[in-house]
């Protein structure tokens, strides 16, 4: 982990995060599906993948050793312990992406989310909380894919999750998805407009107006 902001960049960072059952995957994948601009940070993880998941695609699912190595190497532009597992973003990929003014969403925890707004402040922090705790619990009993054991694991580690909510700028409750997804989109696009990504997108046109650089993003 480092401490030193980066520059402001022309693409905006996305860090959304919920607990798992919490509805967060299939936003995102719907939200990515209709905005070419956005794209995905595919994290590395040491947890095995769950059927129908594909290397490279959900997450690089890599050895604990390999996970270690990348991390003091200075690869990882965060990473977290989670449910007994290690995860962690890429961080070259990231800062091109940013740098070309692509938009980048990444959907790590709070423990991760804490660490990409140290580095970039600017960073667009969405939570997604589930209608109810019933609701949480129907969810990850449903999904099917994982045991008894671990489905216990992570309702406990829901609450935990949920109590970092308020280090969040927005709150988007999953109670029927078309309507979170609309309100996901709001973010996004609302985030597109604040001055320091307009200024970056059109620089031209600002120097025309003669609207002055700020620094102060
Ligand atoms: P899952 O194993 O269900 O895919 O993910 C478990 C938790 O790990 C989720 O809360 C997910 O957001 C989080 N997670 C996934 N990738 C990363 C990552 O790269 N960094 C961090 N800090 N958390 C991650």
């Amino acid at each position: 982990m480092t401490s030193h902001a980066h520059a402001p960049l022309a693409g905006n960072v996305f860090v959304v995060a919920a607990p798992s059952g919490g509805g967060k995957s299939s936003l995102v994948a719907s939200l990515l599906a209709s905005d070419p601009a956005i794209q995905l940070s595919v994290s590395c993880t040491t947890r095995e993948p769950r059927p129908g998941e594909q290397d490279g695609r959900e997450y690089r699912f890599v050895s604990r050793e390999a996970f270690e190595q990348m991390r003091e190497q200075g690869e990882l532009l965060e990473w977290a312990k989670v449910h007994g597992n290690y995860y962690g973003t890429p961080r070259r990929w990231i800062l091109d992406a940013a740098a070309r003014g692509v938009d980048v969403i990444l959907e790590i925890d709070w423990q991760g989310a804490r660490q990409v707004r140290q580095q970039f402040p600017a960073a667009v922090g969405i939570f997604i909380v589930p209608p109810s705790i019933d609701v949480l619990e129907q969810r990850l009993n449903s999904r099917g894919q994982d045991s008894p054991q671990v489905i216990a694991r992570r309702l406990l580690a829901a609450g935990s999750e949920i109590a970092h909510a308020p280090e969040f700028e927005y709150v988007i409750i999953n109670q029927d998805f078309s309507v979170a997804l609309e309100e996901m989109r709001t973010v996004v696009r609302a985030s597109r407009l604040r001055y320091a990504n307009q200024s970056a997108r059109h620089t031209e046109l600002f120097t025309q107006l003669g609207i002055q650089a700020s620094d102060n993003s």
